[in-house]
This record gives C-alpha cells, sequence and structure tokens, in this order.
C-alpha cells in the first residue's frame, strides 16, 4: 500500500485542483458563467442543481435578460446530453431536471419545462460554450475519479492519526494510574485508615429472608456464603478475605446485595448507612472526618477507581448527599452537595491535592 501521509495528499489534492482549474479556465472566460463549488448556493436556482445527486462535472446558471429567462445547466457524462433546471409545468410548479439532447435538439421523455421555447433558445446561444465544455470532459473526469480516490483516501489516514493518537493517550493514561496506584496507596492508606463496621439484625423475619435469597442464582453461582461472608468471586478472594466479618471492606457486590436485599445490617450511623447503601462494591479505604461547622463526612475510595466519593449532610435539610471528586486535582466528576458543604469539603482535602498536583503536571493528556 501506498502509505503517504495526510500533508501530501493535501498538497496532491492541491495539485489536482489547480489542474481543473486550468481546464475550467477558457470557459469562466467565455460567455458561461461556472459555479464556484466553494460557494454556497445563493438562491432557489442553486440550491437545486447543487442538491441534485445526478453527477454533474461543470454547473451553469444561465440569466438572460434579453429572453428574461433563468435555468441551471449542468454537464455530467454525456457529451450529448446536457441537463437543465428549470420550472416544471405541473400544478404547483419547482425547480427540476430535464434532460436535453444539444444536436438531436429534443427533451429526454419528451417532458419539457414549462417554458421550453425560449430555454431551448438559450441553450443553443451557449452551444459553443457547452461544446468546449464536451471536449474537456474525459480529462476532467479523470481528474475529478482521482479527487475522489484522494479524498477517500485522506480520510482514511485521518481515521488512522487519530486512532494512533488515542492509543497513545489511553497508553499515557494507563502508565499514570499505575504509577499513580502506588503513590495513592502510600499516601492514602494512612490517611483513610477508617472503616465501618456493622453487626446483623439477627431477627426471624430476616432470617427468613436471608435464606430464601440464598437460593438467587448469582448467589449460588458464586457460592457466596452470608454467615461467613466468604464468596467465590475475584472481589472477595483479592481484596474482601483480608478484612474481618465485620468490616464494610470485606464485602462484595454479593454479600453487600443480598443484605440490602434483605435489610440485615444494623449498627450503622444514618451517614454510614447513606454511603454504604449508595457505594459500588469493594472498598478500598474510608476516611470519616468532621467539618468546621462541626457535622460528619465520609470519603471512600473503591478498589480499581479514579475517585473519591464523598458523602456529606445537606445544608439546612436531613439527609445527605454525594459526590466524585477526581484524585488527580480534585476537580469534579459528578457534582452534589452545596456550594457551603463543598467548600468545606475542599478545605480538607487540599492538602491531600498539594503533592498529587505536582505529581500530575508532569503529565499532559
Ligand atoms: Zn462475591
Amino acid at each position: 500500500m501506498n502509505l503517504k501521509s495526510v500533508a501530501e495528499i493535501q498538497d496532491e489534492l492541491e495539485r489536482i485542483e489547480a489542474e481543473i482549474e486550468k481546464i475550467l479556465l477558457p470557459h469562466k472566460i467565455g460567455a458561461l458563467f461556472l459555479f464556484d463549488s466553494k460557494t454556497p448556493p445563493n438562491d432557489e436556482l442553486d440550491s437545486a442543481i447543487y442538491s441534485d445527486p445526478h453527477k454533474a462535472l461543470y454547473c451553469l446558471n444561465i440569466n438572460i435578460t434579453d429572453l428574461n429567462i433563468r435555468f441551471g445547466l449542468s454537464i455530467g457524462y454525456s457529451n450529448e446530453w446536457i441537463n437543465i433546471y428549470a420550472l416544471s409545468k405541473r400544478k404547483t410548479p419547482s425547480i427540476e431536471r430535464f434532460g436535453y439532447h444539444l444536436y438531436e435538439k429534443r427533451w429526454s421523455y419528451g417532458d419539457p419545462p414549462a417554458t421550453p421555447v425560449p430555454i431551448k433558445k438559450g441553450i443553443h446561444i451557449f452551444q459553443e460554450d457547452i461544446e468546449k465544455c464536451f471536449s474537456t470532459l474525459n480529462e476532467r473526469r479523470e481528474l475529478a475519479n482521482q479527487k475522489k480516490e484522494l479524498h477517500r483516501y485522506l480520510r482514511d489516514q485521518e481515521e488512522k492519526e487519530i486512532l494512533y493518537k488515542e492509543s497513545l493517550r489511553a497508553k499515557a493514561i494507563t502508565e499514570f494510574c499505575v504509577e499513580r496506584e502506588k503513590i495513592l496507596t502510600q499516601k492514602y492508606l494512612y490517611l483513610f485508615n477508617d472503616s465501618i463496621s456493622f453487626a446483623l439484625k439477627d431477627t426471624k423475619l430476616s432470617v427468613n429472608k436471608l435464606n430464601k435469597i440464598q437460593t438467587y442464582d448469582w448467589l449460588v453461582e458464586n457460592k457466596t456464603n452470608l454467615k461467613t461472608g466468604e464468596c467465590d468471586c475475584i472481589d472477595y478472594k483479592k481484596y474482601g478475605k483480608y478484612h474481618l466479618f465485620n468490616d464494610v471492606r470485606s464485602m462484595c457486590r454479593h454479600r453487600f446485595f443480598a443484605y440490602r436485599e434483605t435489610d440485615t445490617i444494623k449498627d450503622l450511623s444514618e451517614i454510614e448507612s447513606f454511603a454504604l447503601y449508595h457505594n459500588s462494591h469493594p472498598i478500598h479505604l474510608i476516611h470519616k472526618g468532621d467539618l468546621s461547622n462541626g457535622r460528619r463526612f465520609i470519603i471512600t475510595i473503591n478498589h480499581n477507581s479514579n475517585c473519591l466519593n464523598i458523602v456529606m449532610p445537606k445544608v439546612k435539610l436531613d439527609g445527605f448527599v454525594r459526590c466524585s471528586l477526581s484524585f488527580e486535582n480534585g476537580t469534579y466528576i459528578r457534582k452534589g452537595g452545596s456550594i457551603v458543604m463543598m467548600d468545606l469539603i475542599h478545605e480538607k482535602l487540599e492538602f491531600l491535592f498539594k503533592d498529587l498536583m505536582v505529581l500530575s503536571k508532569h503529565f499532559t493528556f
């Protein structure tokens, strides 16, 4: 395959454009006015010619004031037939395309436009110019094909370049995340050394419910044991099993799902309960803190995640809201919470992000 860069293709396109221009030039100085394909259509007649899917190599907008007629003329791939754009003789006339044989002086399908006589006269006034166009058709067609081919090639190359750049960017992000994970783990491990412990309700109802839910397909599939907390899933094996039974970090999503369905967990504060029930598990690190207005907030980081999930109280109403912030620079991934509360949270987090922001400056995406 001939591998040309986008710049080379563009150069070649320019060269072809110049050649086409050379062919067109003699006709431009003739009686016919040629459309410039780069100029958008400026009236109904232009639009009709432009929007016609019929391939045309030359498009002309003819205005003969002496005869009081205007029509469009285009020359495609024939050197006998031309296309005429003019008003039709329908009940509600609109501009349509009509085929015209220059030498036999007849309309295609015997179907003329609304005013065929002056239009015919107009066409033959320009016969010499039309024939000049005919004489260049082969060369013009050849260049048009080359141009089409190059445009297609250009699109392919541009797409390839975009994909290549995307892959480089993805690689840089991956590398950065791997690099970052070590730092984050070290940094957050001691800052985020809180956890949330819970107890199970020991009522008859929840035991029954638990037994019932134990028959769910995906719990059965993963052999999720709700009494011991063990599970066959990768999350439990990779993370969960290193924590105690009553630590929320020991829960894989299977166990968590079962507890949520049966409302089995007790001993959580309101904010803990909210944070837990709106989190996607498994949780890696937890930080509980108090804002300067004395109200509590909770930050959690999940395994394989690139954000901090923050739960904070609403300012005026009861209840809590969540938002997510990016690891790298503390910008929002998902907004939530009032401005007042977010300011307090940001204040708390600022020192955490300071080092990370210095680090992330070395990477530009
Ligand atoms: Zn599991």
